[in-house]
């Protein structure tokens, strides 16, 4: 499926699936037995988020950028606003999954969002991912036969037991930056704030860098033992990544510059006029 059949299948389900809430409930079964077992996990357009990002190369002990290098694409279509990584599937016949192997999903505890919540879709139009604006539909292809199965969930049910409450957490602030409205508005990032971005969410060894490595810290407020925790937590940093794009990309007050530093600058202003 090409980006523009996605987005076409996109604004159908938000036109005409029935939208369902976390009460809303379907039937549904994955298991080793089932005739199609593996059968999804190939030819498929598997978008990465920042959170799915970190957990994969923990899991498979790389560093973010030889991660994203060797397991993902960054098609950067003209209608996009941000860059979002794709998984890269395999060059074999059947475009297979990196990570699927004769038992199933080799990850499987660190496997991305869209796998783990799978039958289950989020609506994420611009027009419905504000709080209490989303609903969820259920994806009912013909080649998975985990719908015939007896087991019934509500969709909450069905999200506990694939432990996506991080992952959504890491979804909400991510929406604080694609959503804003400044980029909702229409109104594009520079290519230096898009590489900003990217770093900040996506290269999180990249930003451990830029963090320690240049004179943030000299500049801006964070507290000594939050800062040693970014040295090593990254979660943590990946938090902090979302906290500071909000005031590195849209000027919100979410980060505290020194006062010696803004005295400095009010100084070359000064100087300038
Ligand atoms: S990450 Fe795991 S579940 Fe997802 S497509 Fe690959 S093998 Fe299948
Ligand atoms: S096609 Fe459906 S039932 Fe079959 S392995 Fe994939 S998710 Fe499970």
């Amino acid at each position: 499926m090409d980006r523009s059949d996605a987005q076409g299948l996109e604004d159908q389900i938000l036109k005409d699936a029935p939208r369902l809430s976390l009460a809303s409930r379907f039937r549904f079964a994955c298991h080793p037995g089932i005739s199609c077992f593996n059968a999804c996990c190939g030819d498929v357009n598997i978008v990465l988020t920042p959170y799915d990002v970190l957990r994969l190369r923990r899991r498979l002990g790389l560093g973010s950028q030889d991660f994203l290098a060797t397991h993902t694409l960054l098609p950067f279509a003209k209608t996009q606003t941000l860059p979002i990584p794709l998984l890269k599937m395999r060059e074999d016949a059947k475009k297979s999954c990196p990570f699927v192997g004769p038992e199933g999903c080799t990850v499987y505890e660190d496997r991305p969002w869209p796998c783990r919540v799978y039958p289950v879709g989020v609506a994420s139009s611009h027009t419905v991912s504000r709080p209490g604006e989303e609903f969820y539909f259920i994806l009912d292809e013909p080649q998975c036969h985990g719908h015939k199965e007896e087991r019934e969930w509500s969709v909450g049910d069905w999200f506990r037991d694939q432990c996506v409450e991080q992952y959504h957490e890491f979804g909400d602030l991510m929406k604080e930056v694609t959503l804003h409205p400044r980029l909702t508005s229409g109104k594009p990032l520079e290519p230096k704030q898009i590489e900003l971005y990217f770093m900040a969410t996506y290269e999180l060894d990249r930003f451990r860098r830029f963090v320690f490595e240049s004179r943030f810290l000299d500049c801006y407020e964070v507290a000594r033992d939050y800062a040693d925790k970014l040295r090593s937590d990254d979660e943590e940093l990946l938090r902090f990544g979302f906290t500071w794009l909000r005031f590195a990309l849209f000027g919100e007050h979410t980060m505290q510059v020194k006062p010696e530093v803004l005295e400095a600058k009010r100084a070359e202003l000064a100087a300038r006029q």
